[in-house]
């Protein structure tokens, strides 16, 4: 009997509500606060940055929300997404563990990133906003949002790390085809780019300097223009459930249920997105699901990081958020997995991680190309660098299964395809990649700063 391999929704039974993981947590994420008054923020002053419905969503605690219809109709472009199961990896390993994949990277962007680009767009354009202003790491972010702004008629500015546009020209040329307009970070068009810039000439940027430029320059035009963030929020979190949604009726379809879930690690975002409907099992049904956070070995923060109140930013002008953080003044190393260059995470991760109510691991980089490599041999398709941290993991998992002589079902998000990212590829080819490993007195040393706050 030939295997079923992939497991298809019907669009029919694309899911119609995300799901917010807070009213279930049993303790509630801390608020974010205002950095001068150090009280918590109302929405009204969140809405000075961000479009008010989001602001609703980010301090919602309904466990459901209603999918706008103009959203789903974009979503059917490309969801519901296969869940697949990677038989070919499982037999490399000779595993008894079962490997599930669920495939993020067929959407136009290649990645996980639309799922939340098309709402905030829709939400913007719903409150009649003109323009957007963002930031993106690895390119990912920056050119959903760009796809998504072309549907809602909006202008968008994308403040691109400065190594990342190097490294990675097709993603600018792509977010150029969706028409955004693309600014290396640091830049001299914002005060925090040129403070920057002023400190070190040949700085290379990361994902927290990029933040503070795209606030920098929606504030000034509070009433047209609004900033618009890839990850970390919980609103972000809310709206990347579609994909654990759909996965939970997928596995369904196989007959199976996964007794681990992993998701690579920058923010948050694609891990939430997958790992919190799963979570939801072990609230309501007593389940014992493992939900694993893998980031890499050169930005710890979950890991070795600090659970306290932090910018989300390096300049210190977004709120201050509740999270595990390296300090925002750390600058990650330039490993190839641009979107996992970030010190912070999000609010309800970090509460939910010092619960101890899901696990985290980092992996150096070495060992998820290899994972990457051994993927793209026998799944075929060759993963961003960032996923390559989650199949890392499910590698780790699936040969501790066969070590055991147990077995295992195993969950991983393939939060993006790597087409994108082949320079990384070429550089892990010519020998030229390596691990970062960072001392405890960089990260004590970046935490330090913190405690003036
Ligand atoms: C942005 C990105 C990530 C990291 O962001 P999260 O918010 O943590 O999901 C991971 N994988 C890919 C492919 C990305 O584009």
């Amino acid at each position: 009997m030939s295997k079923q391999k992939k497991f298809i929704l019907d669009e029919k039974n694309l899911p119609k509500q995300w799901y917010n993981i807070v009213r279930d947590m049993p303790n509630k994420p801390l608020p974010p606060i205002h950095p001068g008054t150090k009280k918590p923020l109302t929405k009204e002053e969140l809405s000075v940055i961000f479009a008010e419905e989001l602001m609703d969503q980010e301090l919602s605690t309904q466990s459901y929300i209603d999918i706008p219809e103009e959203v789903l109709d974009i979503y059917k472009i490309w969801r519901p997404t296969p869940l697949v199961r990677a038989y070919n990896l499982e037999k490399a390993l000779d595993t008894p563990a079962k490997i599930y994949f669920k495939n993020e990277s067929v959407s136009p962007a290649g990645s996980h990133k639309p799922n939340t680009a098309i709402p905030q767009a829709y939400y913007n354009y719903k409150q009649g906003i003109k323009h957007l202003t963002t930031e993106t790491g690895g390119g990912q972010w920056g050119s959903a949002l760009s796809f998504a702004c072309k549907y809602f008629n909006l202008d968008l500015k994308v403040f691109m790390v400065k190594v990342s546009y190097h490294q990675k020209p097709y993603r600018k040329i792509m977010m150029n085809t969706w028409g955004a307009d693309v600014i290396p970070s640091p830049s001299m068009m914002t005060a925090s780019g040129r403070a920057a810039l002023e400190k070190d000439p040949d700085c290379s940027g990361s994902l927290g300097l990029a933040i503070s430029e795209a606030v920098e320059m929606a504030v000034q035009n509070p009433q047209t223009t609004k900033y618009t963030l890839g990850s970390v929020l919980n609103h972000v979190a809310i709206h990347q459930t579609i994909i654990g949604e759909e996965a939970i009726l997928q596995m369904e379809m196989a007959g199976d249920m996964p007794d681990v879930v992993i998701g690579c690690f920058g923010g948050g975002s694609n891990f939430a997105g997958l790992g919190f409907p799963f979570l939801r099992k072990n609230f309501k049904e007593g389940k014992n699901i493992r939900i694993v956070a893998v980031e890499p070995q050169s930005c710890p923060k979950l890991t070795r990081g600090k659970f306290q109140y932090d910018f989300g930013d390096m300049a210190g002008l977004t709120p201050l958020l509740p999270m595990y953080t390296l300090g925002h003044t750390f600058q990650p190393s330039d490993i190839h997995a641009g979107g996992l260059r970030y010190h912070g995470a999000g609010a309800v991760v970090s509460q939910l991680l010092k619960d101890k109510l899901i696990e985290a691991q980092s992996i150096p980089q070495l060992e998820t190309f290899e994972a990457g490599l051994l993927f793209a041999n026998t799944e075929c398709i060759i993963p961003a660098p960032e996923s390559t941290h989650a199949i890392a993991m499910a590698i780790r998992e699936a040969k501790k299964a066969k070590e055991e002589g147990r077995n295992k079902t195993i969950l991983f998000n393939l939060s993006g395809h790597g087409l994108v990212d082949l320079y990384a590829y070429e550089q892990y080819f010519a020998g030229n990649l390596v691990n970062y490993d960072i001392s405890d007195d960089v990260i004590n040393k970046s935490l330090a700063e913190l405690e003036k706050l």
